[in-house]
């Protein structure tokens, strides 16, 4: 069905007494298919951004925080993105958009298959527009306060919010469902460094980091071996006198010995052990540097500071809970979910499928378990990751199984499961990042699967 034949079905729904009055909080990848997808599903929404535009944390924002480059201070001025000039994706594109938006290049922009920052912003601006999203939108407006109301049986949400010009005042509201969708990548998580709080040098965190022309000729330990902490050593590697990557995950395969990169003066080394008040870092695999910088790319902390759920979900050890199938908190449901919480996936095309089953959900055209087995079901994820060694800080790192859980998505919804060329491009892509991470966005061994993929795109019809 073409989008325009939906809006005329939509004025039906929107009569029906099904339809609900939905808080969506944020405009990031989340917040957008969020708003499509109650939408199309015939409710009333509001999405209420923070900032004037579109996006989230694709917005490249020069401006860094004010307490000391670590982010750590909660009345800091904040900033919400956390993207470096020079970013380029790390997914292809023709796996990254929207399942039936496709984010293919156009005349006059980035046109790579991993494009920058500013590529992806304009593919959410495009979304957003495309699918009149932006009359929905109060934008300049800060969500304060979001409490759960309970009368009987009856939940609804008083949300304040709060102009971003005004200082006092505010405007409340009461919604009958809130859909979160604020980011997780805004909220600095430290390394805990034994000695640290002695160490002479700079410290920051990659939230922070926007160009590396200030670290020329520096010696720099690089806490954290992720997808941030990897493309961050090696873009100040290019200045820097030497970079020191700190991993937690490395094990006795990696040779600790050799310098790698273009340049040659990048060490891998296990975590610190210390650092002393003589500017020296120690490592655990042995080993010591005399650093002046030291960049915590150690991620970052699920943080809802408007939130009022009266005790029913929290953040613990990192994960937030409990949440039935990373959304829904079981005494809540459907009325509040969260979206984009799952890490180590391909994010907006899980954002989509989980709006898709929010928005079912509160129309009732799907029906949950009872709370009650909800929570059993949540006890039981619990009790599997802890049997499997893991903590709960791991809870939403899906991983290996990100498909497994779209596709039980898909299958609550009515959607068509995940195409296999999309896991295919994926596997590659994961496969040539780890073999060749200088230079996997440019020299690509699936070629032949990322121009049949596009082939599949260009015929979608919007
Ligand atoms: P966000 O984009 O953070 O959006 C949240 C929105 O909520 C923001 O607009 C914010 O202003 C708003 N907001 C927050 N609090 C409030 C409030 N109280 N009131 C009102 N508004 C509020 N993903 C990929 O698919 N490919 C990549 O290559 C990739 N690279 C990444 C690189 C970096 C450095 C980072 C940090 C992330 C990367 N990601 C990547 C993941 C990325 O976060 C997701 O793709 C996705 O954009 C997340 O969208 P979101 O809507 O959940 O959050």
């Amino acid at each position: 069905m073409k989008w325009s034949e939906m809006e005329s079905e939509n004025e039906t729904l929107r009569k029906s007494p099904s339809s609900c009055k939905v808080a969506v909080i944020g405009a990031g990848a989340a917040g957008l298919v969020a708003a499509r997808e109650l939408i199309r599903e015939g409710h009333d929404v509001i999405l209420f951004e923070q900032t004037e535009s579109v996006g989230g944390v694709w917005v490249y924002d020069p401006e860094i925080e004010d307490d000391d480059l670590l982010g750590i201070r909660k009345a800091r001025k904040r900033v919400h993105s956390s993207m470096y000039a020079s970013l380029r994706t790390n997914l292809p594109r023709e796996i990254m958009g929207y399942t039936d938006f496709p984010f293919l290049p156009k005349e006059g922009r980035d046109g790579r298959r991993f494009p920058g920052h500013a590529e992806v912003a304009a593919y959410l601006e495009d979304f957003a527009e495309f699918y009149g999203i932006l009359n929905y939108v109060q934008f300049c407006t800060v969500v304060e306060y979001v409490g759960v109301c309970k009368k009987g049986n009856k939940i609804s949400w008083n949300v304040r919010t709060r102009r971003r010009d005004e200082t006092e005042g505010g405007k409340e509201e009461v919604f009958d469902a809130v859909v979160v969708c604020n980011g997780h990548y805004s909220e600095p998580k430290l390394a805990e460094v034994p000695g640290i709080s002695k160490w002479p040098g700079v410290q920051l965190h990659s939230h922070n980091y926007r160009e590396p022309g200030s670290f020329t000729d520096k010696i720099v330990v690089v806490i954290g071996n992720a997808a941030s902490g990897e493309d961050i050593s090696r873009e100040i590697a290019r200045v820097a006198k030497e970079v020191h990557i700190s991993g937690r995950t490395w094990s006795s395969n990696v040779d600790f010995s050799e310098p790698i990169g273009d340049h040659g003066n990048i060490w891998r080394h296990t975590m610190i052990e210390c650092t002393c008040e003589d500017g020296t870092v120690k490592f655990k695999s042995g080993g010591s540097v005399s650093a002046d910088i030291i960049m915590h790319c150690t991620g970052y902390f699920y943080y809802f500071p408007f939130l009022d759920t009266q005790g029913e979900v929290g953040v613990d050890d990192n994960c937030v809970g409990p949440l039935y199938q990373h959304v829904f908190p079981p005494s809540l449901a459907p009325s509040i979910g969260f979206v984009g919480l799952p890490w180590k996936v391909v994010p907006f095309q899980l954002c989509e499928l989980q709006s898709r089953w929010i928005a079912m959900a509160l129309s009732g055209k799907i029906s949950l378990p009872s709370p009650q087995e909800m929570m059993n079901l949540v006890q039981d994820f619990y009790a599997k990751l802890e049997a499997s060694g893991k903590t709960k800080r791991l809870a939403h790192n899906l991983a290996t199984s990100q498909y497994e859980y779209d596709n039980w998505l898909s299958d609550q919804t009515g959607s068509a499961p995940v195409e296999t060329w999309r896991i295919k491009i994926y596997e590659a892509t994961s496969r040539n990042k780890r073999h060749n991470p200088e230079t996997y966005r440019d020299v690509w061994p699936d070629e032949d699967l990322h121009y049949q993929a596009f082939a599949l795109l260009e015929q979608i019809d919007l």
